[in-house]
């Protein structure tokens, strides 16, 4: 049991091997003796069970998110000349292989929900796009319908980087199972998190899928013979064999955040100084992350100094907190050449400087979530 006296960690991934410790120490020695450590029987029989988790014909286990989305952008043929519209707001994976694949990422404004702002996306549509994809970010999935409409009447390929969200849906749809296809990261604090990387793509096109298989591994469908350059992109049988238990318990440590999510939006929601992240009636989030907004001075001039002072209080009365994301992909170093000024996405910049991840995570007491709030009312 954890005692008042620690700290409230931000996330906390010992916690939830010590409940399946029997469970998944059993699997992983069973793999050890087995001999079979990369692919086999174990490997497929979790990309069976994801895919029909999700409703798809198809999931292809690769060896990370990052991975996942930079093969679903080769099996679609995205490389040198085309253009791809994602959000600036997100970790740098998402636009970092559109790169790699030789593309050139074009950024979109978010509005209140921290997702891609629809209203923009139609503006950024160049005869070179050939793609968007939408971040479900912090677990609250992306208006999959408007999205979609818009996709479709310019003919474009949907990948979504259902990365934070794996089990969120939008009009009961799983996420990953509306666009083209669907790209899952397994990283330890992820819904869904392995011991180790580890992601999977999700589609119900038999031909991208067959792609995939092909370029995850050396670009090779009979062995040694190699018709495309492909990559050594495969999930370990260790991983596999982990995440199919897990996947058993998604579902519920789902339902165990989005109550968190709740209880911190009734004792936060009236918090002057405080804006509790905004969810979509049509989406069913599933809280990776539980990200506020703080502002001083009515909103004008708030500033990343003021947030970043309200963590610091925040530390010292021993809750952690997280900031994601600090710096918007089209001001990166990296982006430089895109030609992107500061005040060009204002509203994720204005995001940047105001956002605050509280802990959380299924294993968190009631206890820590009173100290968050108490602790976060405190300082304001
Ligand atoms: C974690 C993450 C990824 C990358 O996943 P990895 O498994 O770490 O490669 C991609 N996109 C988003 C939004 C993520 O949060």
């Amino acid at each position: 049991m954890i005692q008042s006296v620690n700290p409230v960690p931000a996330f906390d991934i010992k916690q939830q091997y010590a409940t399946l410790e029997a469970e998944v120490s059993a699997a992983v020695l069973e793999v050890l003796a087995s001999g079979r450590y990369i692919g086999g029987p174990l490997v497929e029989g979790f990309e069976k069970q994801f895919a029909a988790y999700h409703h798809v014909s198809e999931c292809i286990a690769c060896n990370s998110g990052t991975d996942a989305l930079f093969l679903s952008l080769r099996a679609l043929n995205i490389g040198a000349g085309d253009e791809v519209i994602t959000t600036t707001f997100t970790f740098i994976a998402t636009a970092e292989v559109i790169s790699a694949v030789g593309a050139k990422p074009v950024f979109v404004d978010i509005d209140d929900t921290f997702n891609i702002d629809l209203k923009q996306v139609e503006a950024a549509i160049t005869p070179q796009t050939k793609a968007i994809i939408p971040v479900h970010l912090f677990g609250q999935p992306v208006d999959m319908t408007a999205l979609m409409a818009i996709a479709q009447a310019h003919n474009l390929a949907v990948i979504e980087d259902c990365a934070q969200a794996t089990g969120a849906s939008w009009n009961n749809q799983k996420v990953g199972s509306i666009g083209h296809v669907g790209c899952f990261s397994f990283y330890p604090t992820k819904n869904l998190g392995g011991c180790g990387d580890g992601g999977a793509i999700t589609t119900n096109d038999p031909e991208i899928a067959s792609k995939l298989r092909v370029l995850r591994d050396h670009g090779s469908k009979v062995r040694y013979i190699h018709e495309e350059i492909g990559v050594n992109s495969r999930l370990d049988a260790i991983q596999a064999a982990i995440l199919e238990i897990k996947l058993r318990y998604l579902d519920n440590w789902n339902e165990s955040r989005k109550a968190i999510a709740a209880y911190y939006h009734q004792f936060l929601n009236q918090v002057p100084g405080i804006i509790v992240p905004q969810e979509l009636a049509g989406g069913a989030g599933v809280w990776n992350q539980y990200t506020i907004r703080v502002s001083n001075a009515e909103r004008n001039g708030a500033s990343a100094k003021y947030r970043d002072s309200v963590r610091q209080q925040l530390q010292e009365k021993g809750v952690s907190s997280m900031v994601y994301y600090p710096l918007p992909l089209h001001l990166q170093p990296i982006y430089q050449n895109l030609g992107y000024q500061p005040g060009s996405l204002p509203v994720a910049e204005q995001a940047c400087h105001e956002v605050i991840s509280l802990p959380m995570f299924p294993e968190l007491t009631q206890e820590q979530q009173d100290k968050v709030i108490y602790a976060l009312k405190d300082c304001l």
